[in-house]
Formats: structure tokens, sequence, C-alpha cells
């Protein structure tokens, strides 16, 4: 696109897009007072809102790229500008024109594997059901209590097939009729929206709706926040509703029925870390609390930032396929954060919190300080 398109157009272009609401910014900078990319690096929503007012974005310039979507200025904006949705918008008009700086060329592998395999990897669909290989995993079949799905990084990351594993042996331990789709689980498409690639969340959205309704899915358990939001909020775009559970929350209907049993204590002091997507976009901040409450032994310690004001892992947004210097990194305030609290343990429950947390927990040398854990790891452990 000639990023110097008549100003008038590109108005349009954003408004036509769903990035209407930039007329209301009156500049108050709240949004760049909170967002955590100040932290790290100079960066200005403020400023891109005012660009975006008067249609003269430069599309093909990071910083468009750089809203993690975390949720955080829309919630202090006084104007309701809907930054995120702006943000969505100018990436859509970006993609419609074709515009891919070299920084965007993983979004582009991952909309490729996408579109073809279903997941963002390049990994083979068929092999999506390979992480239950020697659990007593079921296809999931019409009539049982709940679909699984455990979305494509708990699916083919070598780091983080062991939640998947850990939750199949809850729920089994717990005795829930429980079913995967295996192949028939696409991505659900909430990461690859945020990058403007609307027609193939539309294509993946679509694909899961079918494979629900052939299988005759009414109740979903996941593990990624990520996929809770999309299933909650934009599939109901098409006009469906199934009921979707997050783990977090189905481990405390678990134990409060009786269903599942924490048998050991757990001695060790612990700090959870709200995902943006299951938190500030969800309101989900009570039920992991409850779980690990329930836990003997465990001391929850909260940290300064958490619950609404939850300092973002920095990988929502699309920004899990977009390569971020070591040094900008969000997760190495949250480590940190944590391990300045005392903490031997930081637990969580998304699976791009877990990816960003660890990796700044080796890189930042923290091995020896704290440990990153996913709740249903914790949860394994005491139930034996
Ligand atoms: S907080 Fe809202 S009104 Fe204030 S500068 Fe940011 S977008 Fe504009
Ligand atoms: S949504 Fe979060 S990352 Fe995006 S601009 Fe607002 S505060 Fe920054």
């Amino acid at each position: 696109m000639d990023t110097e398109a008549p100003i008038r157009e590109v108005i349009e272009e954003i408004k036509e897009s769903g990035g209407d609401a930039v007329k209301y910014c009156y500049q108050c900078g709240k949004c760049d007072s909170v967002c955590p990319w100040n932290r790290v690096i100079n960066f200005s929503m403020r400023k891109l809102i005012r660009e975006a007012t008067f249609g003269f974005p430069e599309i093909d310039r990071e910083e468009v790229w750089r809203c993690t979507t975390c949720g955080k200025c829309p919630q202090q904006c006084p104007r309701d500008v809907k930054q995120i949705e702006d943000m969505v918008a100018l990436r859509r008009i970006a993609n419609a024109y074709g515009v891919t700086p070299a920084f965007l060329k993983p979004v582009r592998s991952a909309s490729a594997s996408l579109a073809a395999e279903g997941n963002p990897f390049g990994e083979e669909r068929a092999k999506r059901a390979d992480w239950a290989e020697g659990l007593s995993v079921k296809p999931f079949t019409e009539g049982m209590e709940i679909l699984y799905f455990p979305c494509c990084f708990l699916s083919y990351d070598g780091q983080l097939k062991k939640v998947a594993q850990a939750t199949a042996g809850i729920l089994n331990q717990a005795g829930v009729d429980f079913g995967i789709l295996g192949a028939g689980e696409s991505c659900c498409g909430e990461s690859i929206r945020k990058t403007g690639h609307e027609a193939l969340f539309k294509q993946l959205a679509r694909e899961n709706i079918k494979s629900f309704i052939d299988h005759g899915v009414k109740k979903i358990l996941v593990s990624s926040p990520h996929c809770y939001h999309a299933f909650k909020n934009d599939y109901a775009g098409f006009k469906v509703n199934f009921e979707v559970v997050h783990i977090s929350q189905y481990l405390g209907e678990l134990i409060n029925e009786g269903r599942l049993k924490i048998s050991k204590e757990y001695h060790k002091k612990v700090t959870y870390h709200d995902p943006c997507y299951l938190g500030r976009h969800n309101g989900i901040y009570d039920a992991p609390r409850g779980v690990l409450k329930r836990i003997p032994g465990l001391e929850l310690q909260e940290m300064e930032e958490s619950r609404e004001n939850s300092l973002c892992c920095g990988m929502g947004g699309g920004r899990i396929w977009i390569d971020t210097k070591m040094s900008d990194r969000f997760s190495n305030l949250r480590i940190k954060e944590a391990g300045g609290l005392g903490a031997e343990v930081l637990v969580t429950a998304c699976p791009y919190c877990l990816t960003a947390l660890e990796d700044s927990r080796l890189g930042l040398n923290y091995e020896d300080v704290i440990q990153v854990k996913e709740i249903t790891e914790i949860i394994q452990e005491v139930i034996r």
C-alpha cells in the first residue's frame, strides 16, 4: 500500500475495519501512562490514535503491531476509545494492502500453517492428538460430559504438552467422562484475528463450530484463556452458544463436588500471575486463587500488580509470533517481581504466559530462585 494514501480514504477504511472509536480521543495520555511497553521502550498509543484520527497512520511501522491487547489502557480510557479494536483495524488494513515488513515474517508463516493445518507451527493436523498417546483419553462422542480442547500450544509444543497430559490425568482421576477431537480440532483463531487476519479467523472458527456441532458438543473445557475468549466472546458472532469453562474454574468445581480429592500438602510460597485474557478480558480472578487456597500448606502471596492491574506477559495480540528483544520483555519484570516477593513458584493458567515467563526465568538465570508452573501441574502433584 502507498502509506501516503489520501487521508479521507484511510479514515473511511479505519471506520469500515472497526476502528471508528479513534475519533473520541482527546489526547489525555492516560493510555501511555499505563501501557507496559513504556516500562521497557518508548511507545505511544496516544500518538497512534491521533494519527489514525487524521487518517495518516504509517501501517508498516512496528508500532502498529506493538499492542499486546493486554486490556489495560481500554479500562482506563476516559473516552472509551477502544484502542485494541483500533489497532486491529489498522492491521486489517495493512493485510488488505499486502503490507508485510520483515518483522511480520513469522506471522505470515503462522497464518499459512493455520490455513493449511489448523495450527501455527507447520505441524501436521493428523498429529494433533499425539500428546495423549499412552493416556486414557478417548475421542469425543455425543453424550460425553465434556469436550477437552487443549489448544495448539498444549497439543504440539514439547515444553507444554505436559500441561495437557496433567489435565487428562486429573480428569481421569476425578472420573470425568471426557473426550478430545484430535485432528477435528483447529486453532481457536483468537491471536491470528488480532493480527488483522479476519478471513482466516472466520475460517478457523467455522471449522471448529462445524466440528462441535457434528460431534454434539455442548460443554467445552479449555486450558488457554485465548480459546476461552474466542469461544465465549468471538464465536458468539456466529450465533452459536457453547458452554465454555476454563480449567481453573473446572478444577474448583471438581474439588467442591468432592470428585477431586487433594491428598497431599504443598509447602511452598506461591504467587499467581493473572493472564490478561482470563482476568482483564473475562473477569476470572477468583477461580484460580480459590483452587490454590484449597491446597494445604500452600502459602499464596499476591504481587502488587495483580487482578485488574496484572502485568501482561507480552505475548497477546499476535506478539507470540513477533520477536521481542530479550531486554524488552515484560515477562522479565514479572519474574523479578515474583522473585522479589520471595515466592518459590510463579503459577499461571495460560500457555502464552507460561512460555514467556519460563523464557525470562531462564534468560535472567533465575533457575535457582523460582519455578514457573501451570495450575494443573500443582494440582497433579497434590492428588496422587
Ligand atoms: S486514554 Fe483514551 S482519550 Fe486518553 S489519549 Fe489514550 S486513547 Fe485518547
Ligand atoms: S492494550 Fe495494553 S499493550 Fe495495548 S496499548 Fe493498551 S496498555 Fe499498551
